[in-house]
């Protein structure tokens, strides 16, 4: 028995995470007339999604002529055949819909001179199955996520999705394989909660904490993976981490690629542009793992800029200042501060640096959690779903494409609404809770909470972000990713070396980032495991001792358990799904607003 005492809320549904996957899963679900509940632990427009900034791709072919199929091309070829295509025929075909949905709700876009939603170029966007670049990425401004963010959020007040706010969720309730709600500590008062629903969806974004240099906020530590490896799920396809160009050398904040999409360029400390070498057709605006690799490659045969010759520059100086203030300016802005460059004038210094996981929750199109249970690789979870970039659907496969993301969230989020719509009865009755249900949350939290080893949780947690950083970076080799299944063996090890100094429960941000470090260092250790174990080089996994791609052996996604008590990981796998949708698609038709 813990001497833990709970507050008790009972919901259809609880959407845990209030980005922009939460925040449109919350709103359908409302809509269907389902009792549903946001918790989060930062305020809803504080979540990472604010800090999107290129824009959210959809075939509306308001720059010309556009496909939802060619889109799927895109997808399908990018993802480097491990993308699911069932799941990103439904991202394709839907994505018109639901941006029009956000326009209507009251986005912001910026406009085409005749009034239509303006859409800029993004890496490996073709028109024609691979023809040419297309303008498919629709944008409000350099801050795509802000507009999106704030609209939805204020969407779902109107709905009546109910926020708890700065609640810090702790563990699945699970019994028998059945999800049944979630524990969690709110952080102002100290009290503890079990929210009970018929469906707890997992919105809890990525986990690019894990290494030193990312673009994510410090709030990205991936929760619902620790939570849902805690339950004793498997995590997909998580040695593919994706490298973002450019991030500002050596802050490592974001300079959106919708840069590079305006015009910018890339150069080398010979002021080469060359892009051009390693990609004669889309030169700046290949996929992201060719262009870090490309610079990555740069810098390491002495053509990097700086004194120590270890970053590019990223040059806007040739672009009209007029276009770069309407189009560009949070990156301008963003540039003052954190590099000094003056855009108009200077080139920015930058560098790959960690920006999204591939990898995630195992969905079906639904929004569901599956797992592999026997011969079954895709047998549902029952009351468990998962969205954003907490999930692995998987329409990015082994690369996400610039602007799939933001689509995605939406995409899947409003997949959740309608399958809890479909599925559940409003109000049904719940069975109850028991008190051994989530004794082993408590005991977790207790024990973290009078850690008294000699090590501060951010010491440790520096000695994870090395590792990673260092031993699965851009590229790889078998025996840097030896190197970094050990050192995070010893991570794991120590964790009962940890000491905060805060035992109490308000305001305890040592607790918090303990129990984040804890989420982050079982996700760390799948994603080195699973890399080590990945002989082949395939979109954002690059092995320099396997530089090939082994569709015989690899064409398959990774499934990673890890087991907490004994810091052990198994891995299986399960099959690509290469066919496409069957009838039961929930397909909407686009409707573009008439003015
Ligand atoms: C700088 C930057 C720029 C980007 N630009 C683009 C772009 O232009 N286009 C594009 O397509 N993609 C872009 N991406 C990627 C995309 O923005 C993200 O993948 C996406 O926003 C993630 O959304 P999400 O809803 O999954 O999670 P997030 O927006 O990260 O939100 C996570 C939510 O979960 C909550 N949460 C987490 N843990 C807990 C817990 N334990 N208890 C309670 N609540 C919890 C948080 O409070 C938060 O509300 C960008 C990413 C970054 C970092």
């Amino acid at each position: 028995m813990s001497a833990y005492e709970f507050i008790d809320h009972k919901f259809d549904v609880v959407v845990v995470g209030a980005g922009g996957s939460g925040l449109r899963a919350a709103l359908g679900c409302a809509e269907a007339g389902l009792k549903t509940a946001c918790v989060t632990k930062v305020f809803p427009t504080r979540s990472h999604t604010v800090a999107a900034q290129g824009g959210i791709s959809a075939s509306l072919g308001n720059m010309g002529e556009d496909d939802w199929r060619w889109q799927m091309y895109d997808t399908v070829k990018w993802s480097v055949w491990l993308g699911d295509q069932d799941d990103i025929e439904y991202l394709t075909r839907n994505a018109p819909a639901a941006v029009y949905e956000l326009e209507h709700w009251g986005v912001p876009f910026s406009r085409t001179p005749d009034g239509r939603i303006y859409q800029r170029a993004f890496g490996g966007m073709t028109r024609n199955f691979g023809e040419a670049p297309i303008q498919r990425t629709c944008a409000a401004a350099d801050r795509t996520g802000h507009a999106m963010l704030h609209t939805m959020y204020g969407q779902a007040l109107s709905k009546e999705v109910e926020f708890f706010i700065e609640y810090f969720a702790l563990d699945l309730i699970m019994e028998d394989g059945v999800c049944m709600g979630v524990t969690a500590w709110k952080l102002d008062d100290g009290t503890l909660h079990r929210f009970q629903a018929q469906k707890t969806v997992l919105a809890t974004g990525g986990y690019g904490r894990a290494f030193l240099s990312c673009t994510g906020a410090h709030t990205c530590t991936g929760d619902g993976g620790g939570m849902a490896l805690r339950a004793g799920l498997p995590l997909q396809d998580m040695e593919f981490v994706q490298f973002h160009p450019t991030g500002i050398f050596p802050a490592g904040c974001l300079i959106t690629e919708g840069a590079r999409g305006e015009g910018g360029y890339l150069t080398n400390s010979e002021g080469e542009r060359f892009m051009e070498r390693y990609a004669p057709s889309v030169k700046d605006l290949a996929p992201r793992d060719m262009v870090s690799r490309a610079m990555t490659i740069e810098i390491r045969e002495g053509r990097g800029v700086g004194p120590n010759k270890d970053h590019i520059h990223l040059h806007l100086d040739h672009l009209d200042p007029k276009m770069l203030a309407e189009r560009l300016p949070g990156i301008s802005e963003t540039s003052k501060v954190f590099a000094g460059v003056d855009v108009t004038k200077a080139p920015i210094p930058v560098l790959p640096t960690v920006h999204y996981n591939m990898g995630g929750l195992q969905t079906n199109y639904h929004g569901e959690v599956v797992t592999k249970t026997g011969k079954n690789a895709d047998a549902v979870v029952p009351g468990l779903m998962a969205v954003g970039e907490a999930a692995c659907v998987s329409v990015h496969g082994a690369n996400r494409l610039g602007s799939n993301s933001l689509i995605d969230l939406v995409v899947f989020g409003r997949a959740v609404g309608l399958r809890c719509a479909e599925q559940l009865t409003p109000g049904a009755t719940q069975p109850e809770l028991k008190a051994a249900m989530t004794d082993g949350h408590m005991a977790r939290f207790d024990r973290f909470r009078n850690a008294s080893g000699p090590r501060p949780t951010a010491d440790l947690r520096l000695e994870m972000q090395k590792a990673m950083q260092e031993e699965a970076a851009v590229f790889r080799t078998g025996e840097s990713l030896k190197s970094g299944v050990e050192r995070m063996a010893a991570v794991v090890a120590a964790r009962k070396d940890i000491g905060i100094s805060d035992r109490s429960l308000i305001w305890n941000s040592d607790l918090m980032e303990t129990l984040e470090l804890d989420n982050l260092i079982g996700q760390a250790v799948v994603t080195v495991n699973g890399a080590l174990n990945r002989t082949e080089s395939r979109g954002a996994h690059a092995r320099e001792d396997f530089p090939n791609r082994d569709d015989d052996q690899w064409m398959k996604h990774t499934l990673a358990w890890f087991n907490d008590a004994t810091g052990k990981v198994k891995i299986d796998y399960r099959p690509v799904h290469s066919y496409t949708m069957s009838s039961d698609i929930a397909y909407i038709e686009p409707k573009a607003r008439v003015y």
